[in-house]
């Protein structure tokens, strides 16, 4: 374990088996440094359990950063349970899977990601109080994708102040990759700035709905790289800028939602080179884990949310400069500061 590539000095990586069920799953705590560990589960049919094992360890990590990023009192973690979400959920899994969240006796908070659902959640809740992004209780946060939205939308504006001068967003020309929760919503702050809107879907009739709500025009999705838009934003699968996307894109700002959106840590170098501003993910889509922390801490305040979301778009805006300033990448200043923001906790 200490010496796997992804290992980062973690403090606890747990494995869980329960026969009964068939539940396998990996629970990686990177640090508590800041306050218990939260991130979500994530369910999925793994080849083999080294990419269960990698997948837990970096998408921990992850979590570390983006919370020290949005200022919460949150260190980083992630489960992921290793089984196909269509055909091997069962309430008995996920009683097993609340009973290992409990047995860690509060170090990680768990909550859904890829795979997994509210109804899941309300599960394990059964067997653990450490569970949020429920959507009954007293503190119940529901659905983060709008907050997730309103930040990435800011974020883009945050972005086009520093390289259009203005953060002013009418008639801009915007490739939109993925009109889902956060794509959808985001589309609906856009349009409604006026930029002109360029998106693509796989799912057919979520993008019929967008388009027809927003007067985006609809574009197929292996073209939505080659867009002759200002700015590109992903909102659907992690990985997109790579090698092979990087070159068709006309943009001068790659700001959105998805999570992991560099493909390798050396896009973050090329996309400086190309002249390109880029949104760190982990900085510009905390909206989300905001929203879910403010479950956590047992009271749920819209304001709340919404001051941790504008410290959370200035600390953006101080990546950007940052980076700008000092002719760095923006992932790497991001970095930085995440890692001292731990740190400071650890030592403090
Ligand atoms: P979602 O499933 O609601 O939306 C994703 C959309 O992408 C779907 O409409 C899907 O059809 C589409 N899609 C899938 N493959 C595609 C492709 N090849 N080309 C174009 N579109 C494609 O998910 P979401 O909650 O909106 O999350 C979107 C991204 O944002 C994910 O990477 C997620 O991890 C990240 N994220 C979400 C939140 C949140 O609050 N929901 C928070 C942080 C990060």
């Amino acid at each position: 374990m200490f010496d796997h590539p992804s290992y980062d000095h973690h403090e606890g990586v747990h494995f869980f088996e329960d026969a009964d069920s068939g539940l396998r799953a990996i629970i990686a705590v990177h640090s508590t440094a800041r306050g218990p560990a939260a991130g979500g589960c994530r369910m999925w049919q793994y080849e083999t359990g080294e990419q269960a094992l990698r997948d837990a360890l970096r998408l921990s990590q992850g979590m570390s950063f983006k919370n020290a990023m949005a200022g919460l009192p949150l260190g980083g973690g992630k489960a992921v349970i290793w089984g196909n979400s269509k055909t091997d959920k069962s309430p008995k899994l996920f009683e097993a899977f609340g009973r290992a969240i409990e047995s860690l006796n509060g170090a990680y908070y768990t909550a859904e990601d890829v795979g997994v659902d509210t109804d899941d959640m309300a599960v394990v809740a059964t067997q653990t109080k450490y569970v949020a992004g429920l959507d009954t209780g007293e503190a119940a946060s529901g659905d983060p994708s709008p907050v997730t939205a309103l930040g990435v939308y800011r974020g883009i504006k945050s972005c086009a102040k520093r390289v259009f001068g203005t953060d002013d967003l009418s008639g801009r020309t915007i490739a939109v990759q993925g009109v889902g929760s956060v794509g959808g919503y985001l589309c609906d702050h856009l349009a409604k700035e006026g930029a002109r809107l360029y998106v693509c879907d796989i799912d057919e009739d979520e993008l019929a709905k967008v388009c027809a709500r927003t007067g985006a025009t609809r574009i197929k999705t292996d073209e939505i790289y080659d867009v002759d838009a200002e700015i590109f934003s992903p909102n659907a699968l992690g990985a997109v800028i790579n090698r092979a996307t990087l070159p068709r894109l006309k943009a001068k700002i790659i700001a959105g939602g998805a999570n992991n959106q560099l493909a390798s840590p050396d896009m973050d170098s090329a996309l400086r080179e190309a002249g390109i501003l880029y949104a760190p993910d982990y900085v510009i889509n905390g909206g989300g884990i905001i929203n879910v922390a403010a479950e956590i801490s047992g009271a749920y305040s819209r304001n709340w949310v919404i001051g941790k979301l504008n410290v959370l778009i200035d600390t953006l805006g101080e990546v950007l400069d940052d980076a700008l300033q000092n002719n760095l990448p923006t992932n790497r200043v991001a970095e930085r500061i995440a890692r001292e923001r731990i740190s400071a906790a650890k030592n403090g």
